[in-house]
């Protein structure tokens, strides 16, 4: 079998399958959020480019701006034509209405959010919507969040969250709700500081909280918030049991970043595709370079290591 017919029947595999595949590999699934198609052209491209899978993201403002549909039939579309497997995950629902309008839609993930409740709550009203989602279609992965990352991919002044989320909360909301991947808060934040996007300081995990917490829940371990993250904390994150990696807020920065030098470039410049080329570009080298570090490709065999 040649490495193209690999990938197109790889390429048929649902998201679960990947996964599981990745996790034997000893790398994650890179998600990467999208507010319009000029982030969507950019995550597509790098999968492309990296012969790596990708797990697109939309939150609830990503997909009101987008259209849950209009995006998900995009997504399908590019699919068609691309020889690694590209997902779609609906990114922060906070209701059950909005779950099932993405689980309608033919998302392959819904993010269940409603960490920001009390334990009991979180719990019934994530397992209300887990049923629900999975009464549209068994096949979609429901995802439930516990502990405080903070909120939104954005630039900050100072750090959110804190409280890392226990392996004991872990178990008893896996078995409660029944989800298929848990989104604990463990050292990890939405968004960044401003001396992260400087480069000057960089998020640092609890390792072997992660690794206590995949042993106490038994599924699928979703990192929300990665900006910023040490690399070799990635690496290890991983190697800890983590599965899912979201970037958001580093795409972000590199779209402003590279809109602003564009437009600066030529004042007289109308033509979109012109202006936006470069941005489309700038986006697919940071997923390019998180992809291949989710898959060890730069990362030497020492900084893989496994959890001490
Ligand atoms: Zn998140």
């Amino acid at each position: 079998m040649t490495t193209s017919e690999t990938l197109r029947n790889t390429s048929k595999d649902t998201l679960r399958n990947v996964l599981t595949r990745l996790e034997k590999e000893g790398a994650a699934l890179g998600h990467f959020n999208v507010s319009d198609q000029v982030l969507l052209k950019a995550v597509i491209a790098a999968a492309t480019e990296t012969k790596l899978p990708v797990l697109i993201g939309a939150s609830e403002g990503e997909r009101e701006f987008f259209g849950a549909r209009q995006l998900a039939a995009l997504v399908k579309s590019e699919r068609q034509e691309c020889d690694v497997p590209i997902f779609l995950n609906a990114d922060h629902t906070h209701s059950l209405a909005k779950a099932l309008e993405a689980a309608k839609a033919g998302f392959d993930a819904v993010t269940i959010d409603f960490s920001a409740l009390p334990f009991e709550e979180n719990v019934a009203r994530t397992r209300e919507a887990v049923q629900a989602i999975k009464a549209v279609n068994p096949v979609i992965l429901a995802e439930g969040e516990i502990g405080d990352i903070g909120t939104g991919s954005e630039i900050k002044e100072t750090a959110q969250g804190g409280k890392l989320s226990t392996p004991e909360e872990a178990r008893q909301f896996v078995e409660a709700t029944g989800i298929d991947n848990l989104a604990p808060a463990v050292g990890n934040m939405h968004g960044m500081l401003k001396s992260m996007v400087q480069g000057n300081a960089k998020k640092h995990l609890d390792l072997e909280r992660i690794a206590q917490i995949k042993k106490a829940a038994g599924v699928f371990l979703t990192l929300h918030g990665g900006s910023g993250t040490d690399d070799e904390h990635f690496r290890k994150a991983i190697a800890a049991g983590i599965n899912i990696i979201h970037i958001n807020t580093e795409l972000r920065v590199a779209w402003r970043e590279s809109l602003d030098k564009s437009l600066a470039r030529d004042t007289n410049e109308v033509v979109p595709y012109k202006i936006l080329r470069p941005v489309v570009d700038s986006v697919k080298q940071v997923v390019s370079s998180r992809l291949r570090l989710f898959h060890g490709r730069p990362v030497s065999r020492e900084v893989v290591g496994t959890v001490a």
